[in-house]
């Protein structure tokens, strides 16, 4: 681990005023991504303004009826909360689909929104990647590439979010709520939050520099019955190779996004109406443009598959 500078923030502005002003400073919040990032010299920031005390781990009522969520809040403490488990259940069950209790216990919920790819090349520091080092290439096209991704890719990177809690997220429609370096707010759609690849893999959100997350927002509850369903190599501490999140109403419509597909949680309308059509109807509309690899094109018929039975379960 390269060497670094540290402080502790006392204000949101000022954590974004911080790390705006010095080059390569990141924020640190649970540690879990970027700590392990920093060890293998993935990422080697020269300073770390720490946001944990900066009284943002509540969860509260909005006056619409929804939740704001700070983005300190632990996915632990997310995934218990009395009002997420009963009008947001596929936000608990996603949560819950992911990592150890350990690391939940830790991990926030800005820091996971912003969680970096599981690519294996992007680990290995001996192998080119344009997302570790822009320019250098991309290992994983025409390399081992089971788990990356099939849609939303590039001829720069094919690599996926991994992401669950962002699945549930995108399904509930929330929104991402920032703190830019001048003191300026923003909210920007989860659905408009990760970036497609194209030729900067590097530059994965629509964050600028120093833009830090304050809250996440959730609108008022859905209703219907809510699903979150992981399919991965091991039955627990394993990203998704593909995920669906849905929540479905009685009558059979509803909506859908997919996990481990795509550099972002993957939900396409035109496809979403099509539910009450059944599985294979969605999937061909959503994954209708997907450029998948000879290892992994096995995963748009385990998302159809992933899907029927999540549809099967919400008539039983
Ligand atoms: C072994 C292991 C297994 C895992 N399995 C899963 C899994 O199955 N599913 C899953 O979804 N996740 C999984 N994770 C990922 C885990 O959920 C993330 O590491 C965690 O959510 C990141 O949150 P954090 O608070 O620790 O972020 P940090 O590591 O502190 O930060 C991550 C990044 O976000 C930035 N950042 C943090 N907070 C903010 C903010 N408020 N505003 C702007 N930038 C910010 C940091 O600068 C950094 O770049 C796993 C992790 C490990 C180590
Ligand atoms: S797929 Fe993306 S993350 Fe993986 S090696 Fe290629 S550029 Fe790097």
């Amino acid at each position: 681990m390269r060497s670094f500078t540290y402080e502790r923030a006392t204000t949101p502005a000022d954590a974004a005023k911080a790390v705006a002003a010095t080059k390569n400073a990141k924020f640190i919040a649970g540690g879990t991504n970027l700590l392990d990032l920093m060890k293998l010299e993935i990422e080697a920031p020269t300073h770390l303004v720490d946001v944990t005390r900066l009284g943002l781990d509540r969860i509260e009522n909005t006056e619409g009826g929804g939740l704001r969520i700070g983005a300190l809040v632990s996915n632990t403490a997310l995934s218990a909360h009395p009002r997420v488990r009963a009008d947001y259940a596929v936000l608990t069950r996603a949560i819950q689909a992911g990592a150890s209790g350990q690391l939940r216990n830790k991990a926030t919920t800005g820091g996971n929104m912003l969680q970096r790819t599981r690519c294996p090349y992007f680990y290995d520091t001996n192998m080119p990647c344009n997302k570790r080092q822009p320019g250098s290439g991309c290992a994983a096209i025409g390399g081992v590439s089971r788990s990356l991704g099939v849609i939303g890719t590039s001829d720069a990177c094919i690599a996926t979010y991994p992401g669950d809690m962002a699945v549930a997220m995108r399904v509930l429609d929330a929104t991402v709520e920032t703190v830019k370096p001048d003191g300026s707010t923003r909210a920007i759609p989860a659905g408009d939050f990760h970036r497609l690849w194209g030729d900067t893999p590097h530059i994965e959100t629509v964050l600028e520099p120093g833009e830090f997350i304050t809250h996440v927002t959730l609108p008022k509850p859905l209703g219907g019955k809510h699903f979150y369903a992981k399919v991965r190599d091991r039955r627990s501490y394993a990203f998704a190779l593909v995920s669906v999140a849905a929540v479905i109403q009685p009558d059979g419509t509803g909506r859908v996004a997919f996990g481990g597909m795509a550099p972002k949680p993957w939900r396409v309308a035109e496809a979403e109406v099509l539910l009450p059509q059944g599985a294979k109807a969605v999937v061909d509309r959503a994954f209708a443009d997907a450029r998948p690899t000879a290892d992994n094109k096995f995963k748009i018929p385990l998302a159809q598959r992933t899907l029927a039975s999540v549809l099967a379960d919400a008539k039983a």
